[in-house]
């Protein structure tokens, strides 16, 4: 006996249901009589596809894969959409919109190295973890010519450089995604293809060969990415008309484009910390590996250099190497990259001595000299080579590293260091150093890339920062990067949703509202002044009694109300974050938010004789001295003013969204299909979760449900006005489009009549421009 509700799975033939009838997650009654397969969740959390043997009731049997039949109640039911749906190219064409569709068709591709899908204006881009034949000049070409058309980061930046050109606007390609999802690696996509437009002769390269340097002192291994970057970069790829590279035409206009690049420095997101520690399995950055295992015989004996082993800074986590990573084979290419732009082998050889004076100072150790418990570093190998790289005197070193000058009223006093201040001065020294040789490196790409520093057309920005990060133990670094995320997330918020409202709003069409998330009050939560995370955390830096515990206790005091604030046991808060809650340990805040460098330091570094350290020293004077706004503090007491890390950080992301604020961004949102960096592994639940937290759902949601085409009175009139059979030319442009609707019997649901535009479903224009060209 069949019990078989009113579809037979052998004969009936699959319809679809109507569009008004293909909702967000459509489980009526309506859709479930018309569907044959349906999306079961498992007790796992998994989506499993099964097939509909039958309805009664509340309940439903189901077929699994596995030859299993089940019975389940029938509310619980996603519809799935029909096989020759499987693998849409744009997820707008789900006729049923549902999470587990969405998951399959991603995976569907992903099986097929069909890595790339278009969520409406979105590109979705899942990590392969291996090569996908998907690159390379041939596939460039395919592109530029338009003959593929199928979703990729080549596609996205094609568009980017004809509206550049079409609308006179310069353009972002921001790329996002949690850490290890490959928004480097789309990063170095999207600019290849920019590179080859531009026709193959020489500084389009350069700036993909200064990859290597960025990636080896700005990289690490941490335990999301082998290849994770510790900072955020924009990189601005400049055009103009009057360029002299021949060769390099865009297809659309006659325009010549000159290319060139360059780097905003944001060098202060860096994270610094990583050169004096990092968690167990992680490494610091790579260069100090690569110059262990890789430098020559004759520069090992000049820098004093032994084996990684044997530095305490990176011996603290207990990770040397990186599986299929050959340190010294890299170490190579940053050497030949270093060339290319233009760094003299002089300048190179001072910079491996600062990254071996680093290593070194971490070796330094101290002992007790008097009954009050001050130190003074040990007369050691470690410190007479630190002393002997930057070219300093060895009893300056020992005095800067144990005692520390202070401005009282109008005396110099001199204050003699614990062990722990002292530790704190050395490790300071050594993340200065090196932040101050990243930022040095920075400005030498730049002058090598800005050749004759022609900047004065359109540009295109392309936007490669750390994503969103949530670990068991969460610290200063994630606490900044995650408030960077929220950022752009709101930056992301407001281009797809808040215009997309607006613009139908303004234009008077009745289009229901559509709810979003937006993160405003996350945001408030770190920015309000003066009872906002940053604002505390800078207070309580000020203090010099503040500890962590003090700010953790401050923050849960002021901001126990606060709905995206809760205050946990201990050092212990947690942030409702867009892409989750997040809890943080307040351990090592005020030290990493205080980043004292102490003018001792700095005097330190002016005299000495290496050429490298004053160039430092300079830089960070002219940091220090320049009157900055916001709130300043007297770090500790000692003689020197400076801004908090926190507070810097907030200025440079300031910048970064104006910067981006007058581009016309297009997005790519990076996802990572497991943890294990394994190629063909997809994890639903995971990357269900990264959907969610980027908005790629709603996104499309809501592309489909609004008219993404439009077109003003006037030029939709001029553009098919001479298509009408009665002459009504002499009309208004809003009576002459009306009548071209009637004419073409273009259903009212399909089109809405704004104040200034017409709004048109999605492929509803198709029908007028095919005649339009007939006609023409
Ligand atoms: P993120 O910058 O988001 O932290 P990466 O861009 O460094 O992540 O990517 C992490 C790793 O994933 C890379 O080292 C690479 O092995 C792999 N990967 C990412 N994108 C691709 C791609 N398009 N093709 C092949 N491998 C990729
Ligand atoms: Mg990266």
């Amino acid at each position: 006996q069949s019990l078989i509700d009113d579809v037979d799975p052998d004969t009936a033939t699959m319809s679809l249901p109507q569009s008004d009838e293909r909702r967000w997650s459509d489980t009526s009654a309506y859709a479930r009589k018309k569907i044959l397969q349906s999306w079961i969740q498992l007790p796992s959390g998994n989506w499993e596809l099964g097939k509909i043997l039958s309805t009664s009731g509340e309940e439903s049997v189901i077929n699994l894969p596995d030859g299993k039949v089940i019975k389940v109640i029938s509310e619980t039911l996603v519809p799935a959409n029909p096989d020759i749906l499987d693998g849409v190219d744009d997820l707008m064409q789900l006729s049923y919109l549902n999470e587990p569709s969405v998951l399959y068709n991603l995976n569907y591709r992903y099986n097929q190295d069909m890595i790339y899908t278009k969520a409406g204006p979105v590109l979705v881009a899942v990590n392969p973890f291996k090569e996908v034949p998907l690159y390379g000049n041939r596939n460039i070409e395919a592109y530029r010519k338009r003959s593929n058309e199928s979703p990729h980061v080549y596609a996205i930046a094609d568009t980017a450089i004809r509206e550049m050109i079409r609308d006179e606007v310069n353009q972002s390609i921001i790329i996002s995604g949690e850490s290890g999802a490959g928004k480097t690696e789309t990063a170095k996509i999207a600019m290849q293809y920019l590179a080859a437009l531009g026709g193959g002769s020489g500084i389009e390269y350069e700036i993909l060969k200064t990859n290597p340097i960025l990636e080896a002192f700005g990289n690490a291994k941490t335990l999301r990415n082998d290849n994770s970057s510790r900072f955020g970069k924009l990189i601005e790829i400049h055009f103009s008309e009057s360029g002299k590279i021949s060769g390099a035409q865009v297809q659309t206009s006659n325009l010549v484009f000159f290319f060139f690049a360059c780097y905003s420095n944001y060098a202060v997101l860096l994270e610094k910390s990583r050169v004096v520690q990092c968690a167990e399995g992680e490494r610091s950055y790579h260069i100090f590996y690569q110059l262990c295992a890789g430098a020559s015989p004759a520069l090992r004996e000049k820098l004093n250099l032994t084996s990684a082993h044997e530095y305490k800074y990176l011996g603290q986590s207990n990770c040397y190497s990186i599986n299929g990573v050959d340190d010294a084979e890299r170490f190579r290419t940053v050497k030949e990259a270093l060339d290319i732009v233009h760094v003299s082998k002089e300048d190179q050889e001072s910079v491996f001595a600062m990254l071996a004076a680093v290593l070194w100072l971490g070796n330094v150790t101290f002992s007790v000299v008097d009954n009050e418990n001050h130190v003074e570093p040990v007369e050691d190998e470690s410190l007479s080579t630190v002393a002997k790289l930057i070219g300093c005197n060895i009893n300056d070193l020992t005095l800067t590293l144990s005692k520390r000058k202070m401005r009282v009223r109008n005396d110099t006093i001199v204050q003699k260091l614990t062990l722990p201040q002292a530790i704190d001065a050395r490790d300071a020294l050594a993340k200065s150093i090196y932040s101050c040789l990243f930022d040095w490196l920075v400005e030498q790409i730049n002058k090598s890339l800005a050749v004759g520093k022609r900047r004065t057309g359109r540009s295109i920005s392309i936007l490669d920062i750390y994503g969103f990060e949530s670990f068991d133990k969460n610290s200063f670094e994630q606490f900044c990067i995650n408030y960077a995320n929220e950022r752009l997330q709101q930056h992301f918020n407001r281009h797809l949703f808040k215009l997309e409202q607006e613009e139908y709003i303004q234009d008077g069409i009745d289009w229901t509202r559509v709810d979003f998330e937006d993160n405003q009050d996350c945001l408030s939560l770190f920015e309000k002044k003066p009872l906002g995370l940053l604002s505390l955390l800078d207070e309580e830096s000020t203090f010099p009694n503040g500890t962590d515990m003090t700010l953790a206790n401050k923050l849960k005091e002021h901001l126990h109300s606060n709905s995206c604030f809760r205050g946990d046991k201990g050092k212990l808060f947690t942030v409702v974050h867009y892409a989750g809650e997040v809890t943080y340990e307040t351990t090592g805040f005020l030290e990493k938010n205080r980043d004292l460098l102490h003018l001792d330091s700095i005097h330190l570094l002016s005299s000495c004789s290496c050429l490298l350290p004053q160039a430092f020293a300079s830089s960070m004077l002219i940091q220090s001295e320049k009157p900055v706004a916001g709130p300043l503090y007297k770090a500790g007491g000692a003689d020197s003013q400076r801004l908090s890390v926190a507070t810097k950080f907030k200025g440079q992301l300031f910048q970064l969204m104006q910067r981006l604020g007058n581009t016309t961004p297009h997005f790519i949102r990076c996802i990572k299909p497991n943890n294990v960096q394994s190629p063909g592994l997809y994890e639903q639940g995971l990357v269900l979760q990264q959907l969610r937290c980027c908005g790629v759902l709603e996104v499309v949601r809501i592309s489909r449900s609004g008219f993404p085409t439009r077109m003003s009175h006037q030029k939709f009139s001029r553009r098919y006005g001479f298509l009408l059979v009665e002459n009504i030319a002499d009309k208004d442009p809003l009576s002459v489009s009306v009548a071209i609707l009637h004419q073409f019997n273009i259903l009212p649901e399909m089109y809405q009549v704004g104040y200034t535009k017409l709004f048109f479903r999605t492929g509803q224009i198709g029908v007028l421009e095919d005649t339009r060209n007939r006609t023409l």
